[in-house]
């Protein structure tokens, strides 16, 4: 399912930034100019600090060409083969995770679908990721490098030649690590479906990055960059993901940024409103107020979010929308990404044409998403007419006879529903989001 892009604020925000730091008020050696376009990135400096956000170009000076690849890959060549690492569920019903790996030769493709598994595994050892793992679908996609490694690494003169041309010291920064975006689409296309891309460079040194608000140009969302050997770069992508999915804001903010120059911002966790306000309105984040959090402390509302110091709030003192020294998403975090999770995905694929007419004696059966224990709490039940059928919750396969069609010449709506009761979730407008149903027409 395709996922949508990101507020324009956000890009109101960056081109403030990239503006900012193109008058020297803050960084340097970023380009703001030059003949390629540019795009927005996010980046962790730090392996435990908050992040930044800057501007690089889309394509990279560290690209193989096509032609290059061909001559120099040994016949028959991997590149561009898809290994499915999850299979879940139908494309349609699913957010698909497309992973590609660069600086892997084509000796080191079994290395990369390895390391793609274990990257994976990390992302979904961190909730709500963990418990709705089973809404995801994930393709490995190889791509052969001529050279193994990526450029910049382990020194900023170390220059590789490979599929995608990722590489360190992007924008003069040593833990960015850029990749060029055209190569990569040629590379996610051979997937059956994507969301959102994860890029993983082969390196031991930390680093990663964070492309988002792609859909319009390059049909999906997001494209995480992080390194293969280094388990702080899973962070990355678990952060980055969550603008994809969860249409969250970062929670950090930069020094002299000073005043929210918006109105009330769209994303879940910020908000213009004190505690007070937000509690008498019952906004945002209010049916959350008080809760003890996984990331510590309460939640409350913060000043300092949306790359703004005063007059904009985040629900937690931290998290990991906020910084990288913890896997948590707060509450309101973890509800919103909930809800994009089924904004993307269905519980529940009907396995039998909702389009045709059945009969009493039809075979009426779903697929349930696989959503282990955790914060999913999925409930399946069954209607006639409106009227729930209790004897049949929870059951895959049913009889429109048994669950009390009645053989009259009328024709009868039976509905399969999945509610996801899960805890995580208070707000009623996202509890919608999480029910998923199928309808079948019934006559004789
Ligand atoms: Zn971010």
């Amino acid at each position: 399912m395709h996922i949508g892009i990101r507020r324009s604020a956000v890009a109101t925000a960056l081109a403030f930034s990239v503006a900012l730091l193109a008058a020297g008020a803050a960084g340097a050696g970023v380009p703001t100019s030059g003949t390629g376009s540019h795009v927005g990135v996010e980046y962790f400096p730090d392996p435990a600090g908050e992040g930044a956000r800057t501007s690089v170009p889309a394509d990279s000076p560290h690209t193989q060409s096509a032609a290059d690849a061909r001559r120099r890959t040994a016949a028959p060549s991997e590149d561009g083969e898809v290994v499915p690492l999850a299979e879940t569920g139908p494309t349609a019903d699913r957010l698909d995770v497309t992973i590609i790996g660069d600086g892997y030769t084509a000796a080191e493709q079994d290395d990369f679908i390895e390391d793609a598994r274990i990257k994976w595994d990390e992302v979904t050892d961190i909730d709500p990721y963990k418990s709705y793992a089973g809404l995801f679908n994930v393709w490995a996609v190889k791509a052969v490098s001529q050279d193994s490694g990526v450029t910049g690494d382990p020194s900023r003169d170390a220059v590789r030649d490979t599929a995608l041309g990722s590489y360190f010291w992007c924008g003069d920064t040593e833990r960015l690590i850029c990749v060029d975006l055209g190569r990569t689409k040629t590379y996610a296309d051979k997937a059956p479906a994507t969301d959102l891309v994860i890029v993983i460079s082969n390196s031991t040194k930390y680093g990663g990055a964070g492309y988002s608000g792609l859909a319009a140009d390059y049909g999906y969302d997001g494209v995480s960059t992080l390194s293969s050997d280094n388990d702080r770069s899973t962070l990355i992508a678990a952060h980055e993901m969550a603008h994809s999915v969860g249409l969250l804001a970062d929670e950090y903010q930069y020094a002299g940024y000073g005043d929210y120059p918006y109105p009330e911002p769209a994303y879940p966790n910020a908000s213009t409103l004190t505690v007070n306000e937000m509690a008498a309105k019952r906004a945002k984040w209010a049916s959350w107020l008080g809760e003890p959090d996984p990331s510590g402390g309460v939640v409350g509302a913060f000043e300092g979010a949306d790359y703004y110091e005063y007059g904009v709030h985040r629900p937690t003192e931290n998290s990991i929308m906020r910084a990288l020294n913890t896997d948590q998403f707060n509450l309101p975090g973890r509800e919103a990404m909930i809800a994009g999770f089924y904004r993307s995905a269905n519980a529940l694929t009907p396995l039998v044409d909702t389009s045709a007419t059945a009969s009493r004696f039809t075979r009426l059966a779903v697929g349930l998403a696989d959503l282990g224990p955790g914060l999913s709490r999925p409930q399946l039940r069954w209607y006639v007419d409106g009227r729930e059928a209790k004897q049949a919750r929870g059951k895959t396969l049913v009889l429109p006879a048994v669950l009390g069609v009645p053989a009259d010449k009328r024709t009868h709506k039976v509905t399969a529903t999945v509610v996801d009761a899960t805890s995580a979730v208070r707000s009623s407008a996202v509890r919608d989001l999480t029910s998923n149903f199928a309808t079948w027409t019934v006559t004789r």
